[in-house]
């Protein structure tokens, strides 16, 4: 069993260095989505449990913020080169708890080292300013500071980069950290703890709890102690967390929901719209915030693009994980399947065609089929909501104008994509779309060189890129007078 081989595998929370149960020893179960057979279990900690792993990073904090930042640079280089070494068993652990595919897996452990590694780099690039003085006695500096104890709450589709982009600019910054992982997913997270240690931050530096959502949520916006909130999940729990932190005030990052479109104008190069559709709808089965939601294609190409995506999708190899050439997992749960199942339902109800797919995959449990659905219309539901799921609906249209109008039709502007072969319509399009990250002709854009976030009700904040370390750092203004100059 895995688990057993796993040193990553923590089924405790690490508190001040320590690692520890849950005050009432309750425990909450993780299962393996592809098998559904429980992996093991993690503490079900509360308010008192966060209270203490938050006055130990605010212990922690005292020392820690003093630290060179060539010091925490080489600190973050360890932790780096010590996921890089242990890629495949982190991977492995992450595919056993959160379904995605081996390979996808591997992928997302080494975008988390990378965001490390350019954390370690950005951290030494916070320069503050000295600004011209307008008094001819007095100097004016403006100074970086790191800004005190980090929350960060991440969900379960990237269990271990969405914690990387939080804690690497937290700890290049000198600020230290509570992590509360999603508890379909919590073992990624706590391996973090398991790396930290062996790359030798000090004790209390990073704490984990895993938990109930609601109380350690609770205590996370409460505790006056804690100086920011980085958040990646719904919009919906986003938005109860920016109310709560409301009370104490504090500094807040939120990478929420998106409903990417993605537009396929008549003068794109259909064969790279298909192969951009298929990464931009499919990976980690549909459950990322920038998977596309919405495909509008517009009519001269709409035939020819619909059955060549179709074919491409039927293609994907579906299966657990863990097996070889697997290239789409099961979905996290069974609530994610009856929602699937629903807004498909919803579609063909309301004169949507399913082309492939549209099914529970015979594998049974929370597989189902990539799904291709033709003649979407904006009364479907696929319109509003985030399906988060393996399933394409394809629109219609007519004109650019019409394209970018339902593009923008939508809470949410998180990532957007389109496809054109002109270069005036590349920018006319690409100014047009309220979104904070714009593919075109790509359909895979993440990079941890650039400011990864969204505008609208998709959050706010940015993670990665330079801009990435900014919310992690306060801004001083320093007068100095009387130097007789
Ligand atoms: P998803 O729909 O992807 O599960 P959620 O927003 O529900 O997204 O969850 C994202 C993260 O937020 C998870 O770690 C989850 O446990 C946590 N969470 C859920 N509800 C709350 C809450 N009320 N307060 C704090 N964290 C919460």
């Amino acid at each position: 069993m895995l688990q057993k081989t796993s040193p990553y595998m923590r089924q405790a929370n690490l508190i001040g260095g320590e690692w520890v149960q849950a005050d009432s020893g309750a425990t909450i179960d993780v299962v393996n989505p592809a098998t559904r057979l429980k992996i093991g279990t993690v503490p079900k900690a509360g308010r008192a449990e966060t209270r203490r792993a938050i006055e130990a990073a605010d212990a922690a904090f005292v020392t820690w913020k003093k630290t060179s930042v060539l010091e925490r640079h080489k600190l973050l280089r360890k932790l780096h080169d010590a996921i890089m070494d242990n890629q495949q068993t982190l991977a492995e652990l992450l595919t056993m708890e959160q379904g995605k595919s081996l390979t996808e897996a591997k992928g997302e452990v080494a975008i988390s080292a990378a965001y490390i590694l350019w954390f370690a780099e950005e951290g030494r690039r916070t320069y503050g300013d000295v600004v011209p003085s307008p008094w001819a006695d007095r100097r004016v500096l403006v100074t970086k500071e790191p800004t005190g104890v980090v929350a960060a709450i991440t969900p379960w589709n990237f269990p271990s980069s969405m914690l990387a982009r939080k804690i690497g600019p937290a700890l290049a910054a000198g600020c230290t950290a509570v992590v509360k992982p999603a508890s379909q997913t919590p073992y990624s997270g706590l391996a973090w703890g398991a790396l930290a240690e062996e790359a030798g931050f000090p004790k209390g530096v990073i704490n984990i709890v895993t938990g109930s959502a609601g109380e350690i949520g609770d205590e996370i916006c409460a505790n006056p102690l804690v100086k920011k909130i980085t958040f990646t999940g719904s919009t919906e729990v986003g938005k109860i967390l920016l109310q709560k932190a409301a009370s104490t005030v504090k500094k807040v990052s939120m990478e929420l929901g998106g409903n990417a479109p993605f537009l396929v104008f008549d003068d794109a190069d259909v064969k790279r719209a298909v192969e951009g559709a298929i990464v931009a709808k499919y990976r980690n089965s549909g459950q990322t915030c920038v998977c596309t939601n919405r495909f509008f294609v517009q009519a001269g190409i709409y035939d020819e693009f619909v059955e060549k995506f179709a074919e491409a999708t039927a293609k994907l190899k579906v299966g657990p994980g863990l097996e070889e050439g697997t290239q789409q997992g099961p979905l996290i749960d069974m609530r994610a399947v009856e929602k699937v199942e629903e807004l498909v339902g919803d579609a063909t109800a309301r004169g949507g065609k399913v082309v492939t797919g549209g099914r529970r995959h015979a594998l049974g449990g929370s597989f189902y089929e990539p799904t291709v659905i033709a003649e979407a219309t904006p009364s479907m539901r696929f319109m509003r909501e985030e399906i988060f799921g393996p399933v394409a609906p394809v629109f219609r249209f007519e004109t650019e104008e019409e394209a970018i109008r339902l593009a923008n039709d939508t809470e949410y502007g998180l990532a957007c994509y389109f496809y054109t072969g002109d270069l005036g319509r590349a920018f006319r399009v690409m100014e047009g779309l309220k979104y904070g990250m714009v593919g075109v002709n790509e359909g895979l854009i993440t990079t941890v060189e650039a400011p990864f976030g969204g505008v609208k009700e998709s959050g706010l904040g940015r993670e990665g890129g330079h801009q990435g370390i900014d919310d992690y750092l306060d801004t001083k203004y320093v007068c100095i007078g009387g130097l007789g100059l």
